[in-house]
């Protein structure tokens, strides 16, 4: 019979779980996060603390894997972390606060605080640009948000516009926009989108004055219903944008401007590491994990609103 993902022991017991999450955080043993030491570096096994506490005897101070991670300071158990970001991982529409609450059995607020900084883990840092010689990249709009359907009481949240950059048969990168307009697109695909790709858009007037920057620059007319001439399509981007959109209506009803981003990353991250990309869910998981380290996610920060458009 064939194991159940959750079935792992990793997934149920807790030294389990921290020697998986240790594996992949600290490959090559114990890093202090306050000094950077590896060598000075010792457990503590006393009783009367934490599994997986270290001493660090450069710098005297204590420490564990989850420090300066999404993690740190969390009262959720290791292992319960773990069926997190795999139910997470492997949910191609993705998995609620009320899906957690219920799966997991914490409460709601923790379900809805772990969501947040599972998300955060999965952002990504980036900053190479896109395509490249030979790859073709392609861009467009849309919205998320502003329907009366979505909501079951409430005013209806404004429309919120993402634009996304796919790279054909690579990854994804989506952004939100306060509004579609030149000034406020160029700059991201500038940035993003590497010169020596083909540029694939509609035939939107942003699009045509940066286009020539790239080595070949098409436009797709959807009014025309020309949807696919040869390689001049958007047919990919539209694809993400459909389980980008199932996912956020489907399974988190509505979205708040403010958390979008971090939905963003989310979805960017599952379809950037999917199965034709030769992941499987617990591989995909695992870039998750290793993506914990180094980010922090408060709760007070989940309630500010982010405006800056680096790469979720
Ligand atoms: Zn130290």
């Amino acid at each position: 019979m064939a194991q159940s993902a959750l079935s792992a022991e990793h997934m149920h017991d807790e030294a389990a779980a921290l020697a998986f999450i240790e594996a992949r955080l600290w490959p090559n043993g114990p890093i202090c996060p306050h000094c950077g030491e590896t060598i000075r570096v010792g457990r503590i096994n006393a009783k009367g603390f934490k599994i997986g506490m270290c001493k660090c005897y450069a710098c005297r101070k204590k420490f564990s894997v989850t420090n300066k991670t999404v993690m740190e300071s969390s009262h959720i158990p290791l292992h319960v972390w773990l069926q997190g970001m795999h139910l997470m991982c492997s949910s191609k529409k993705g998995f609620s606060a009320n899906q957690f609450h219920r799966v997991l059995g914490i409460t709601l607020k923790s379900a809805w605080f772990l969501g947040h900084r599972l998300r955060e883990a999965m952002r990504s840092l980036n900053v190479e640009p896109m395509g490249g010689g030979g790859l073709t990249v392609e861009a467009d709009e849309t919205f998320i948000g502003g329907k009366a359907e979505n909501r079951a009481f409430g005013p209806i949240p404004p429309k919120v516009a993402v634009m996304s950059l796919v790279e054909r048969n690579g990854r994804v990168r989506s952004f939100s926009v306060p509004n579609v307009t030149a000034q406020n697109l160029r700059p991201i695909i500038g940035r993003h989108v590497h010169r020596d790709s083909r540029f694939m858009t509609d035939e939107s007037g942003i699009y045509t004055d940066i286009g020539w920057n790239f080595a070949d620059h098409q436009t797709v007319n959807h009014s025309a219903k020309e949807y696919v001439r040869d390689t001049a399509y958007t047919n990919t981007v539209e694809g993400y944008f459909s389980i980008l959109k199932r996912g956020v209506y489907g399974i988190y009803q509505h979205v708040s401007e403010a958390h979008l981003p971090r939905y963003l990353s989310e979805f960017d991250f599952r379809y950037s590491y999917r199965v034709a990309r030769g992941y499987s869910d617990s591989a995909r998981a695992d870039v998750a994990i290793r993506g914990m380290a180094g980010k922090r996610l408060t709760y007070q920060g989940t309630r500010r609103q982010r405006t800056e458009e680096v790469p979720f």
